[in-house]
């Protein structure tokens, strides 16, 4: 079992730097996503880890050694790339073996390794094919074979599914989680897409500009983002952000004054806040709910309906941050219609609350 250290690691291009001094611990065996948006440094980091890019500053330690200078081929990771990287003149089982022949291992313990790895991976009918013969999902399939067949330490995957449309990234998913459960290794996976990270990871972390901005367990991450960034970006559709001001505060209450509207939420839940303060109110669409006393009214502008469930869009008098679209999602059917007017409410536990630099006050 092998754990991940990162330590103050930083990377620099010339003089822009984009990595700013992670620390992260991936316990052995956990199944570790990074997410963020394009550009916020995950596959950099992912490449410093498999020493494809050397680090400018900090320490990784796998299994409690230092990699800082150990080749990428020494490490005992392997990699599965979004663009499969199979030799396209090469079957199936050559792809799977040439690795192990390259390391000059013992040919009955290669046909053991790959014919195992082909039929956990259900592409033992396909060993005579080349990589154009077979379909996308198949590669994928291939190209993950040549890393299990290998028995690394950890698993490292860039954003593996992308090239794959949606169905078959579902299913994809499932296979990967379905094979970190078999094995049991150390998994570290990069993907831009948070539904991905959810449905996948043990922990996630959470990446925007070169910084980790949480690092949790996914549900954790959905019900205690730690700032407003975490908040909008985990959970589908987005987060509703309100902004909002502090009327009041005593022992028991905070008044929060949204547009003409007071709430009064629980003072034990949340950090001191001051009389005056901004604040930002976030909630989840699926946490709002239409409501005779609700605290933010909605100009119903848009309905969509998908049989199980139905979003509301629209504007509101309340003022919503970057002057988004408020949403809400209701489970069923709805006969709301745009241009209708409504108010909407929710229970006191699912009401975040921001500072103005957007760290979160919830306790
Ligand atoms: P992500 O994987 O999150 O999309 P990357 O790790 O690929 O992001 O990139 C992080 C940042 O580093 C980006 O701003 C990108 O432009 C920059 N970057 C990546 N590779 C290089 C490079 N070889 N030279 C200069 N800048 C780079």
């Amino acid at each position: 079992m092998v754990e991940l250290n990162l330590k103050s690691v930083v990377k620099r291009y010339g003089n822009v730097q984009v990595v700013h001094g992670i620390d992260l611990n991936i316990s052995s065996g956990e199944f570790c996503v990074f997410v963020g948006p394009s550009g916020c440094g995950k596959s950099t980091l992912l490449r410093m880890i498999a020493g494809l890019e050397a680090i400018s500053d900090g320490t990784i330690e796998i299994d409690g050694q230092v990699v800082n200078d150990i080749p990428a081929a020494n490490r005992g990771l392997a990699m599965v790339f979004q663009s499969y990287a199979l030799y396209p003149h090469m079957s199936v089982k050559e792809n799977l073996s040439f690795g192990l022949e390259n390391l000059r291992m013992d040919r009955a313990e290669i046909e053991e390794r790959v014919g195992a790895a082909a039929k956990m991976l259900q592409i033992d009918q396909l060993l005579d094919r080349r990589p154009g013969q077979l379909s996308g999902g198949q590669r994928q399939r291939v190209a993950i074979g040549r890393t299990v067949v290998r028995e690394p330490k950890v698993f490292l995957f860039d954003e593996p599914l992308s090239n794959l449309d949606a169905e078959l990234r579902v299913a994809m998913r499932g296979e990967i989680a379905a094979l970190h459960k078999r094995l049991g290794n150390t998994m570290v996976y990069v993907t831009h897409d948070q539904v991905e990270a959810m449905t996948m990871a043990d922990k996630i972390a959470v990446l925007r500009a070169g910084q980790v901005e949480q690092y949790g367990a996914p549900l954790e991450l959905y019900n205690r983002p730690a700032n407003k960034f975490v908040a909008g970006f985990i959970g589908s559709p987005r987060m509703n952000f309100v902004v909002g001001q502090v009327q009041g505060v005593d022992n028991d209450s905070i008044r929060v004054e949204i547009a003409g509207h007071q709430l009064s939420l629980d003072a034990s839940s949340f950090a001191s806040v001051s009389q005056g303060q901004d604040v930002v109110l976030g909630v989840r669409p699926n946490q709002l709910s239409v409501s005779e006393d609700g605290f933010i009214d909605l100009h119903i502008t848009a309905v969509e309906q998908l049989g199980g469930e139905s979003y509301l869009f629209g504007t509101s008098s309340a003022k919503l941050l970057d002057d988004d679209t408020l949403r809400v999602q209701i489970p069923g059917q709805t006969r709301h219609a745009p241009g209708q007017q409504v108010k909407l409410g929710a229970t006191q536990t699912d009401i975040h609350l921001f500072d103005a630099d957007g760290l979160s006050l919830r306790l």
